[in-house]
């Protein structure tokens, strides 16, 4: 059976208790379209308060540390993102590889700690501008994809991947929908090699500069499985237009 298209927002270092009624909005909105399943990755300090304020969304984390605890001033650990009330966490988002110098091997290391705290979790891959001006974006992404997957049995029902071009994050500039689909089929050939016929199983989600104008085109490439939204998903108006992109309302 096909899954449902999940559409999750990034809110980043976007968001606090005065940002709830928006997330309230989306929430309500969220419940008209049954067949979209929807999340939203407000920073930490808003998980726990935006899990009381809705029903409908899943609420998640934008990223954890690989250990359970101990001395990492300022770090978050998947228990303390679960225990805070989130369902998943994105992790390797570009914005904490580039800015946070996070490796794939870290990455992968984060996906096995949220996975191990009973978290689902996004896994981000994609290529700067000049790796695909280079024409390297499909061998760069699978790569990163190999490192960055954590490897054992049952895993697929709670992994997600992002293929977010780094250039096509918050510049408005989307990729064309046959770079996407390009992209997706050699993502969609990794999974399968590394996790079997299970593999097929594993959501795609398109991210970078997704709005209420090429979402549905975005959302009807082959092996897209949904978004990941940045700016585009901090107001109820412009989430709740990608969300109904994705699936129709239910009255
Ligand atoms: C993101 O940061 O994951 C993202 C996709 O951002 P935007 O939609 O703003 O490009």
């Amino acid at each position: 059976m096909p899954q449902r298209p999940y559409i999750v927002g990034n809110w980043k270092m976007n968001g606090t208790r005065a940002q709830l009624p928006e997330a309230r909005a989306i929430d309500r909105g969220a419940a008209r379209h049954p067949g979209v399943r929807v999340g939203i990755a407000p920073p930490f300090t808003l998980i726990s308060a935006m899990v009381e304020a809705v029903q409908e969304l899943t609420v998640g984390g934008q990223d954890c540390h690989t250990q359970t605890a101990g001395a990492f001033t300022g770090d978050v650990s998947a228990a303390m993102v679960k225990d805070a009330g989130a369902g998943f966490v994105i992790v390797g988002h570009s914005e904490r590889r580039a800015m946070h110098a996070e490796s794939d091997a870290a990455v992968r290391a984060k996906a096995e700690a949220a996975l191990d705290a009973g978290l689902e979790v996004i896994i981000c891959v994609g290529e700067s501008e000049a790796q695909r001006d280079a024409g390297d974006a499909e061998m760069v992404v699978g790569a990163q994809l190999e490192a960055s997957l954590p490897r054992g049995d049952g895993l697929v029902p709670r992994l997600t991947v992002a293929y977010e071009p780094v250039w096509a994050i918050g510049t408005g500039r989307v990729a064309a929908p046959s770079e996407v689909a390009a992209m997706h089929a050699v993502l969609r050939a990794k999974l399968i090699a590394i996790y079997g016929d299970e593999g097929a199983n594993v959501r795609i989600l398109y991210g970078g500069s997704v709005n209420a104008s090429n979402a549905a085109e975005l959302l009807a490439t082959p092996e897209v499985g949904g978004a990941l939204v940045g700016g585009a998903s901090l107001t109820a108006e412009s989430f709740l237009a990608i969300v109904a992109a994705a699936g129709p309302a239910a009255d």
